[in-house]
């Protein structure tokens, strides 16, 4: 017998997302250390190993830990704050203002209010498409034991097409990537490696094109992811066809910064010709549903994402952020796939097996970390969700990938391991002291409120006594 650190077991159903996409009746799975050893039946598993420490998974759906392809972990505080706008409105007026009045202390909170939420319904890891407080997003994500890509937000054209930029987020090229790149210095590869970093020219329309290359390139050289916003509304097309005669994806291509290293979220608004762009740079690319449907940007009802699947580009799904609702990537999923089915008058589109892949393995590939998460086999990461089936939501069980997309809240996830810790543990979050953070941040609203100047965003008119 040899002996493990952990093994979870008896587990109802258990859905590896290998290459295969094995699926377990009464599974288990063993890890030593960080690091998955095998997975397998309850029975030849715990004919090899003992283990240390032992979850009875019972009634339950284990899948690999969850992971949100495009969450702005500094917009945690902003729910409510930006209702019934457009994507102009919604940046400019609501959520740039809001952000840069942020101090550091509540970039943290913000930060570890996220990582709180991801882990509650099962989220292992998340895609921070970069803030200017980025040193707090390490440490909320540190303390609470979830992964993540964390970046610094850079944009460096004050004005565009598109709106301007507040005082705050004004910075030269030059300085623009030298604090970028001093993320990278400070923590790729920290905490174990369960935080990694990345380069972020934030939203393509506020950024020049010597801004836009050297990142890319720098990210190129140097093997790491580098993000953006791109095509997430008709506005920034437009604008970027007004500033340079070219619509976002072309203007990068035009630039040489398209390649397998870049992330771009949204791309709602594509030309046919853009399509094929990403399909030959083998862009990576997130789909974010919940934000579009919030603030009508038009992705779905424009959006090409079974087509860019078709092309075997990867796709991923993002939550992107509290202030358009959900912060849960189980709803996300079911949103874009029943989204995606209704306006093209078609219920085969975007099939649940598709969409788990873009939650998991896809969002992985997204990441550039597909060789350590993203599945549930020997070698990887152990990064696991167990969702508790003993839930009127998750019954009858006839087949969990529908019930995973259709039916089950991510708040059903009842332990949650990363990196071989378990952070969750029958519903009870063992790194942070929730009581104390919801009471901070109750504490914190009108703090908030005051130094954003949105108190009068907030939209009932009805009255309060
Ligand atoms: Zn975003």
């Amino acid at each position: 017998m040899r002996e493990v650190d952990l093994m979870v077991h008896g587990a109802d159903w258990l859905i590896t997302l290998d290459e295969k996409r094995q699926i377990y009746r009464d599974g288990a799975l063993a890890v030593q250390g960080d690091t998955i050893v095998e997975v397998g039946k309850t029975d030849a598993l715990m004919s090899k190993y003992r283990a240390r420490r032992e979850l009875q998974a019972g009634d339950a759906v284990v899948v690999p830990g969850l992971i949100d392809g495009h969450l702005h972990s500094s917009f945690q505080m902003s729910r409510g704050l930006a209702d019934e706008v457009g994507s102009q409105q919604f940046l400019f007026e609501r959520m740039y203002p809001y952000e840069a009045a942020l101090s550091a202390e509540d970039s943290y909170l913000s930060s570890l209010l996220c990582t709180v939420n991801c882990i509650r319904h099962g989220v292992t890891c998340f895609i921070d498409p970069g803030n200017y407080h980025p040193q707090e997003t390490v440490k909320a994500v540190a303390e609470s034991g979830i992964r993540a890509i964390v970046a610094k937000s850079s944009m460096d054209l004050a004005k565009s097409a598109f709106g301007t930029l507040p005082s705050r987020f004004q910075e030269t090229t030059d300085s623009a990537l030298a604090s970028g790149l001093q993320v990278i210095e400070d923590f790729h590869h920290t905490h174990n490696g369960r935080i990694r970093a990345s380069l972020s020219f934030r939203g393509v329309n506020n950024c020049s094109d010597e801004l836009i290359q050297r990142m890319s390139h720098q990210a190129d050289e140097a093997g790491i992811l580098v993000q953006a916003h791109a095509c997430f509304a008709k506005e920034t097309r437009d604008a970027s066809l007004r500033q340079h005669n070219l619509p976002e994806i072309e203007r990068l291509h035009a630039i040489g910064a398209l390649g397998p290293h870049v992330l771009l979220a949204h791309c709602g608004w594509l030309s046919p010709k853009e399509l094929v762009l990403l399909g030959e740079f083998d862009v990576k690319v997130v789909a974010c549903a919940s934000s579009s449907l919030h603030n009508a940007y038009g992705n779905i009802q424009m959006g090409a994402i079974p087509e860019l699947l078709e092309r075997g580009v990867k796709v991923s799904i993002g939550s992107d952020h509290a202030c358009s609702g959900i912060v849960d990537l189980m709803t996300e999923m079911f949103v874009l796939s029943t989204a995606y089915k209704e306006v093209r008058l078609d219920p085969t589109v975007l099939h649940p097996e598709t969409v788990l892949e873009m939650a998991t393995r896809n969002a992985a590939s997204c990441g550039l970390w597909d060789t350590e998460i993203g599945s549930l086999e020997a070698g990887k990461k152990a990064d696991v969700a167990i969702y508790d089936t003993n839930t009127p939501d998750w019954l009858p069980l006839y087949n969990p990938i529908s019930n995973l997309v259709y039916s089950a809240p991510g708040s059903s996830a009842r332990t949650v391991i990363v990196d071989g810790a378990v952070v969750m543990k029958e519903g009870r979050i063992q790194t942070v002291d929730e009581e104390a953070l919801y009471k901070e941040v109750r504490n914190r609203q009108e703090h908030i409120l005051k130094i954003t100047g949105l108190a009068d965003s907030i939209q009932t008119s009805w009255p309060i006594e």
